[in-house]
């Protein structure tokens, strides 16, 4: 007969994987469920989209990280249906029971409604997703040095939509593919008529940074050629043109959607409960009207004096929620537990080579020094000495050859022949 508090996580995300590692070997039983077999470190997904880093670098399987644990399972399966009466949740396979249920299920792109661009632009929130744009940009070149159809403008504009962190570093990253790379892997193809455009409805890029970064960022944009369109809206995709508000239209073939994310929240408890698409949640983490119900990281509502419209959905909020929430459940009593309070560490972003810009709390530098803080932080998160490895060599690789012997196209079969 199981006497120990059974505790069902559904993700693995930074949250997710931060609250079961801290109760790991603890008197607690814990499953965590998650819809892929492995813990993305999502802000590198860009370098795999580039074809800089491998996938499996950034990606770590759950059945390793907790091969030696003592009470944690992992399964694998999509949890549908949260049954908060009967203390149940329903997956595409199976049932499971829970004493304590965290939902920490993170962010989906958000294409704001738009089922057309959802279809044709490529978001980036999961490992598939960056591969997918690998190939689809990779592919472009390869069709255009067959066709050499210059008519087809479309693929000469690689699109992104959104001036954050994540649409700064990949026009970054596209632009010294565009410099260094393309011309060396295509001799004969004259790259000058490729266009790197980042289109933004801030005025400048990285709007949710210090005005010094604000201002660094959009002159290193400049300085490696990258076209960015400010104040301007996208509001439509045909798979041919992106339409903008002002009435200009683009012609692309390779659109890519950095311009949003919205909570991934599962069918269940009541309307009241979520706001904005993310669990209404007190200081503890616990969802509102319900005594045995958590939600952590990006999927997380929580209203402080200092965060009345909630958290940023970063990182760093979801492993420390995450913490925080592993340690109450270890307390004796809940009268002990503590209130989450975020302490910001900053923020950063690298947009190429040499250039990077970090806002930290009482600090905020940028060029080459911010550079190297960049990479060193990055790989002090990656999980494992020889992911941690694996990357550093890579980054070494490419920094001294201005290369990377990453572009592989990898698609499925194109037939389902079963012949032998
Ligand atoms: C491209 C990109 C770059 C970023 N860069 C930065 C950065 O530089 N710095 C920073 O601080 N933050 C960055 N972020 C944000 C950061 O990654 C998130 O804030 C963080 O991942 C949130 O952690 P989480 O655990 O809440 O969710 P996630 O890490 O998104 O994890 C959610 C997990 O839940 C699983 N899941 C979802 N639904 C279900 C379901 N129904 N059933 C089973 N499993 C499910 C998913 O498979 C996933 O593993 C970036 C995000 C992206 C996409």
């Amino acid at each position: 007969m199981e006497t120990r508090e059974k505790i069902v996580i559904i993700g693995g995300g930074f949250a997710g994987l931060q609250l079961a590692k801290t109760l790991n070997n603890k008197n607690k039983k814990v499953i965590i469920i998650d819809k892929v077999n492995h813990h993305m470190f999502q802000p590198l997904f860009y370098q795999v989209a580039c074809g800089r880093i491998e996938p499996s670098n950034i990606s770590f399987p759950f059945r390793k990280i907790f091969q030696r644990s003592r009470n944690i399972q992992y399964r694998m399966t999509e949890v549908q249906k949260i049954l908060p009466e009967q203390n149940k949740i329903i997956t595409e396979d199976a049932e499971f029971t829970y004493d304590k249920l965290v939902i920490a299920t993170g962010c989906k792109t958000n294409f704001f409604g738009n089922k057309k661009m959802e279809h044709l632009a490529f978001g980036m929130k999961n490992t598939q997703e960056a591969i997918a744009i690998r190939n689809h940009v990779l592919l472009t070149f390869e069709k255009l040095i067959i066709e050499r159809k210059r008519s087809d403008d479309g693929n000469w504009n690689i699109v992104i939509v959104g001036s954050g962190p994540t649409g700064v570093e990949l026009a970054g990253a596209f632009s010294e593919m565009k410099k260094d790379i393309l011309p060396r892997d295509y001799p004969h193809m004259n790259f000058e008529n490729l266009n790197i455009i980042l289109v933004s409805s801030t005025t400048t890029p990285l709007s949710m940074m210090s005005e010094e970064s604000q201002k660094m960022s959009e002159q290193y944009l400049k300085e490696l050629g990258v076209n960015f369109m400010s104040g301007e809206m996208v509001v439509d995709y045909d798979g041919d043109k992106v339409y903008l508000k002002s009435g200009k239209e683009i012609p692309a073939n390779n659109v890519i959607w950095a311009a949003g994310v919205t909570g991934n929240v599962i069918q269940g408890l009541k309307e009241d409960q979520v706001v904005r698409n993310r669990y209404v949640v007190d200081r503890f983490n616990k969802v509102m009207g319900t005594e045995n119900i958590f939600a952590i990281g990006d999927v997380a509502y929580m209203e402080t004096p200092k965060y009345p419209q909630g958290h940023p959905q970063v990182a760093n909020v979801a492993i420390n929620q995450g913490k925080n929430t592993a340690d109450n459940f270890l307390k004796k009593s809940e009268k002990e537990w503590t209130e989450y309070e975020y302490i910001d560490q900053g923020s950063m972003a690298t947009i190429g080579k040499h250039r990077a810009v970090v806002d930290l709390p009482k600090l905020k530098f940028q060029g080459l020094l911010a550079w190297y803080f960049w990479m060193f932080l990055h790989l002090m998160l990656i999980l494992s000495v020889r992911n941690k490895l694996a990357i550093f060599f890579n980054w070494m690789w490419s920094y001294l050859n201005k290369d990377s012997s990453l572009r592989l196209i990898i698609l499925p079969n194109k037939t389902n022949n079963t012949e032998q």
